[in-house]
């Protein structure tokens, strides 16, 4: 299909380094980006809402999606499947606008594998210990839940190099970071990589 795309953004960090927070400040402040909901198996947590924080499915449905070849990448992440619908992408990206997943480590390396111009950012902590202090500060996981998600998050740590940015998240500074996030799309849009169309133009290639 010929379409001008928007950019495909992957958004990564470990459970509290807030990437959730940043990226709800990077749309109230900008019109540009769209949410991907991603589907998962997990139960909701309170407050959150079917279709709008994810869409809650059960393992049996997200399996048959599978095998449909209906999910763009998908993991096993804590007892659980998470992953992001293709239709959902593919409409979005098509009609121009910046598609965002918040995706663990392992889909963000099957997207940047199957897709090489999604544009990779990495949300991290300041430290390790504001990190366990932020899941504490939750309440809402057990603490097998907080253990897991910080093993885990030290093993996300080492795909660092991976990603195309790395935004770290000060306490109190979500103003800041998400500025940063905004910028770095603005920048992205100019690079040339991006704008082959022009070049090839200008040379009526
Ligand atoms: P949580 O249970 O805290 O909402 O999410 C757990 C982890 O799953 C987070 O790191 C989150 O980014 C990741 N996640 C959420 N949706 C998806 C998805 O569609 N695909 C993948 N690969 N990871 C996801």
């Amino acid at each position: 299909m010929s379409c001008k795309r928007g950019i495909l953004i992957v958004v990564s960090g470990p459970a509290g380094s807030g990437k959730g927070t940043v990226l709800n400040k990077v749309f109230e402040k900008s019109k540009d980006f769209v949410y991907s909901v991603s589907a998962t198996t997990r139960d909701p947590r309170p407050g959150e809402v079917d279709g709008v924080h994810y869409h809650f499915i059960t393992k049996e449905r997200f399996e048959a999606l599978i095998a449909e070849g209906g999910v763009a990448e998908h993991t096993y992440y804590c007892g659980n499947y998470y992953g992001t619908l293709r239709t959902v992408i593919e409409k979005d990206l098509c009609e121009g606008k910046n598609v965002v997943l918040e995706i663990e480590v392992d889909g963000a390396m099957q997207i940047k594998n199957k897709i090489p111009d999604a544009l990779l950012i990495l949300v991290v902590p300041p430290d390790f210990a504001t990190l366990e202090a932020r899941l504490r500060g939750r309440g809402t996981n057990t603490e097998e839940d907080i253990k897991n998600r910080l093993e885990r998050s030290r093993e996300e740590l080492k795909f660092f190099d991976k990603y195309d940015y790395v935004l770290v998240n000060y306490d109190n500074a979500i103003d800041e970071i998400s500025d940063k996030f905004i910028s770095i799309i603005e920048a992205e849009k100019s690079s040339t990589l991006r704008n082959k169309d022009f070049y090839n133009k200008f040379f009526n290639i």
